[in-house]
């Protein structure tokens, strides 16, 4: 088995102005599996950033119009990752890249493969930060809340107590405005997905049992009831 099993797909453009390494580069990562859009100048890769979307970014320094870390205040706006390829093999220099933001650094002249495992890798650590971003919908002292399995874990992993539906749509909901108060008809909303009051009381049911559960695993988040408006997320202060 190669290490080359793991599929993982993605945008990828390259800046580079050099017509042979552009070639070399764009042809194997391709070959390899991902989409490649390339292109020679400062100006291009700002219209390519916005418009090809690119996951991560492989760039030269030296082009015709400028300086390739002139680009590094655009690609933290949008969120995309970095390889610089460059043949500054000064310490400084590429320091001062990894300051700005790349993500990191070849030497030219490197190996194409090197050059693969390092976009694969990248790619493999966002997918994965993205997915565990999204799966954690709370996460307090710790204690995190997790959609998937509807899970309570501590920091070692450990579950502490499942959630029903209706309570993770509850602690979602209330903890995006952590800490203020979420009316009732907002809560009502987002749980029961219906505008109508007429499970009102469902509503004051569902609250005690959460606070209970939070209760139960030691927790200092509680649900505080705010008479008239709704109820806030809330830390109690510690009691010792
Ligand atoms: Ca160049």
């Amino acid at each position: 088995m190669s290490g080359n099993d793991l599929t993982v797909s993605g945008r990828i453009l390259i800046v580079e102005d050099s017509d042979a390494i552009r070639t070399l580069m764009s042809g194997y990562l391709r070959q390899n599996g991902f989409d490649i859009y390339s292109v020679t100048s400062l100006l291009a890769a700002r219209a390519a950033i916005k418009t090809f979307k690119p996951d991560v970014l492989v760039l030269d320094l030296g082009l015709d119009d400028g300086d390739g870390t002139e680009l590094m205040s655009d690609l933290k706006a949008s969120g995309c990752g970095c390889i610089v390829v460059s043949s500054r093999s000064d310490i400084s220099d590429r320091l001062k890249l990894l300051e700005l933001g790349a993500d990191d650094y070849l030497i030219k002249p490197f190996d194409l493969h090197e050059l693969f495992l390092r976009v694969r890798n990248m790619l493999t650590q966002r997918l994965r930060a993205v997915s565990s971003s999204d799966d954690v919908i709370v996460e307090y002292n710790g204690i995190r809340v997790v959609l998937a399995t509807r899970s309570v874990i501590d920091q070692d992993g450990k579950v502490l107590t499942i959630l029903t539906d209706s309570e993770l749509l509850l602690i979602r909901s209330l903890s995006q405005s952590f800490g203020a108060v979420v009316t009732r008809k907002d809560l009502y909303t987002n749980v029961f997905g219906r505008k109508s009051f007429d499970r009102s009381r469902a509503l004051d049911v569902l609250v005690s049992k959460l606070r209970h559960k939070l209760k139960d695993i030691g927790t200092n988040m509680d649900i505080k009831s705010v008479r008239g408006s709704g109820y806030m997320l809330l830390e109690e202060p510690d009691i010792s």
